[in-house]
């Protein structure tokens, strides 16, 4: 058995996701470990009501916008041969989920990348920075020079 049953792979559909995901899909091959996928909805708005998470204003778009994201989790699904059951799609703060998901399904290794939408100026992007500190179980920050 290798050292790595579960990794979770965690993708915010940026320029080098690709990178990322290839590295992720070695690792489950080289460790015959199970791959999940995540993806979290942090970029359809939401109107803050004070009562809680509520349906956006706008449906239509956000239902385009929510159909274009799952297409690409498919898409990246497909691409690593990652089963149905383990492509997650959830709504929320990336770095706050993927850390969750990660302790609810046992996995052993997150594997991000270091820059993503958000940190291109910082050594270690804020999702990747969190994760590494918040996530129980080993965390591989694969290095992106550029955006
Ligand atoms: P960041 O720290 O936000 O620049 O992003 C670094 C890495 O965190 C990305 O390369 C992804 O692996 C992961 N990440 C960022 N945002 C998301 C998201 N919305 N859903 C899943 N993973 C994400």
């Amino acid at each position: 058995m290798g050292a790595y049953q579960h990794i979770l792979l965690a993708v915010d559909f940026s320029g080098h996701g690709g990178t990322v995901a290839q590295r992720a899909k070695d690792l489950a091959e080289k460790y015959q470990a199970k791959l999940s996928v995540i993806h979290v909805l942090d970029n359809i708005p939401m109107p803050d009501t004070g009562y809680g998470t509520v349906i956006p204003l706008d449906k239509d778009s956000c239902y385009e916008l929510l159909e274009a994201e799952k297409v690409k989790l498919m898409q990246i699904g497909d691409q690593l041969g990652v089963a149905q059951v383990n492509r997650w799609m959830v709504w929320g703060a990336p770095k706050q989920e993927i850390v969750e998901l990660a302790e609810r399904e046992r996995v052993d290794l997150i594997v991000v990348g270091s820059h993503g939408r958000h940190g291109l100026s910082l050594l270690l992007g804020s999702t990747a920075n969190s994760v590494l500190h918040y996530a129980r179980c080993d965390v591989m920050a694969i290095r992106l020079l550029n955006g």
